[in-house]
Parts: C-alpha cells; structure tokens; sequence
C-alpha cells in the first residue's frame, strides 16, 4: 500500500524557495518523496538549499536561477527542468515581496514590483508549466496568497491586491484546467515567522497575536503541512479553494 500522501515519483517546482516558506515546502515535499526544482532570485542561497534538501532527504534537488517576473527567464527555467526531470507534476508559485507604503506615499515603481512579481510571476509560471501538464493529464498547481489578500491590510495596497488576485487567478485557472486532471488550490497563510516579518513593528506583532485564536505566530512548516497536502493524491478532488492557515485569524 503506497503511504499517505506520498508524492514518490513527482517532480516540484517551488519559486522562492531558497529560504523562508518555499525552502520549508521544498524540503517536506522531498521528505514525502518528491524530486525538487528550487526556483530563486538567489542563486547561491538557492544551490545550499537545494544541496541540503538533497543531503537531508536523498532525493534529487536541483536549483535555478530565475525572476518570476520575467517571461523569458520563467521560460528558460521551466525548459531546464524538464529537461533534466522529463516532467512537472507540481508547481509552488511561492516567490513575493512586498514594498508597504500608504497608498499617498507609494511609489508606482513598488506597486508593479510586488504585482509583477507576486501576481503576473504566478501568471509567467503557471502558463509556462500548462501545456506540459495538460498532456500528461496530471498537475498540482498551489499559490501561496496572504491573509492580507483576503481582508485586505493597511499600507499594503500592492500586496494586498497582488495576493487577492491570486486567488481569483487560482480559481479562473481551476475553471480552465480541471478537465486535464490538473488542481489549482491557494494556501493563504496568516503571520509566519520568516525574515519577510521580522522587522515588522512590535505593536503589529502584538495585534496579530490578539487576533489569531490559536494565540502564536505561525511557521513555515505550518505552511508546507497544507501545500504537502494540496500536492498528494489524496486531495485530488479539491480545486479552486484557498486554504486559510492562520491559527484562525480569518473565518
Ligand atoms: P522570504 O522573503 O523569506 O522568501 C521569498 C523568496 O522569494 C526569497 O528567497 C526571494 O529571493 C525569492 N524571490 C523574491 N523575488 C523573486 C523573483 N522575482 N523571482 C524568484 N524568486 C524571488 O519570504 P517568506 O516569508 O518565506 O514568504 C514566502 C511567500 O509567502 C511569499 O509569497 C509571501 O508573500 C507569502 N506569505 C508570507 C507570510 C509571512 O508571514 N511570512 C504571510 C503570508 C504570505
């Protein structure tokens, strides 16, 4: 009997994933079985995580260099993976920034920035990976939004839209794909502790601790635990959820 959500055999493709979130969700999916593609800005960082999530898990793990936010760099990126692994079975748009600012003050350079990247790099992979997919009639396709996109957040107009427009995109996608046996899910997940946060102001700390009913911050791992699960077999008849992990910060 094969074991529970099992994913031996698959090959994953997770951007932004040489530290933070993307490296927890790269590493569990290669202790669940799967081969990894660890996609990021930061070749070098990229390359330790990849050598350690190989060290660690004996599976094969690869990193490459790419912006999410441009088509010709994705392009490149998804050819050199399936050159060296013949498939994708399972792409983690988990690449994003953000540049807060009240809307007064903000620079129209930061808000394209973070909707190039968080939103349209989304976009650049999912349409690079599609065609693949559909002819293999397998895909696991998960974005990572924010709670931010769900309720929307105060000097964070950018982000805020970028991360809601991914879950319109992970539905619409869900829509267009689902026939092909391929699953587009998002994970919004609440305040994880990761260097995108640490330098966030204490009071903003506090006030996201008083509103999680869970009462802590979450972690990376809480993360990777839901992607782990959107990714296996198990969850192939869910498509075009978001999955709120957020110690019950939005219900
Ligand atoms: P992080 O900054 O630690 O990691 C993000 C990674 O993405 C970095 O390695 C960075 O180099 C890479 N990256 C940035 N721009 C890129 C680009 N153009 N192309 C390729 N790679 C790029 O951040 P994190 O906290 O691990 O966040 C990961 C994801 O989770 C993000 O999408 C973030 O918006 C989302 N998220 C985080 C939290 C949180 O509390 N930390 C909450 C909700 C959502």
């Amino acid at each position: 009997m094969t074991e529970f959500l099992s994913l031996d055999g698959r090959v994953a493709i997770i951007t932004g994933g040489a530290r933070g979130i993307g490296k927890a969700i790269a590493e569990t999916l290669a202790q669940r079985g799967a081969n990894i593609v660890v996609v990021d800005l930061r070749k070098e960082l990229a390359e330790e995580t990849a050598n350690e999530i190989a060290a660690k898990t004996g599976r094969e793990a690869i990193a490459l260099e790419a912006d999410v936010s441009n088509q010709e760099s994705v392009k490149a990126m998804i050819k050199a993976a399936l050159e060296k692994f013949g498939k994708v079975d399972i792409l983690v748009n988990n690449a994003g920034i953000t540049r807060d600012g009240l809307i007064m003050r903000m620079k129209e350079s930061d808000w394209d920035m973070v909707l190039d990247i968080n939103l349209k790099g989304a976009f650049n992979c999912a349409q690079a990976i599609v065609r693949p997919m559909m002819k293999q009639q397998y895909g696991r396709i998960i974005n990572i939004s924010s709670v931010s996109g769900v309720t929307g957040q105060a000097g964070q107009t950018n982000y805020s839209s970028s991360k809601a427009g991914l879950i319109g995109l992970t539905k619409a996608l869900a829509k267009e794909v689902g026939s092909r046996n391929i699953t587009v899910n998002a994970v919004a997940p609440g305040f994880i502790e990761t260097v995108l946060t640490v330098d966030l102001p204490e009071e903003i700390k506090d006030f996201s601790i008083k509103m999680t009913p869970l009462g802590r911050f979450g972690v990376p791992q809480d993360i990777a635990n839901a992607v782990a699960f959107l990714a296996a077999d198990e969850s192939s008849f869910i498509t075009g959820v978001t999955l709120h992990v957020d110690g019950g910060m939005v219900m």
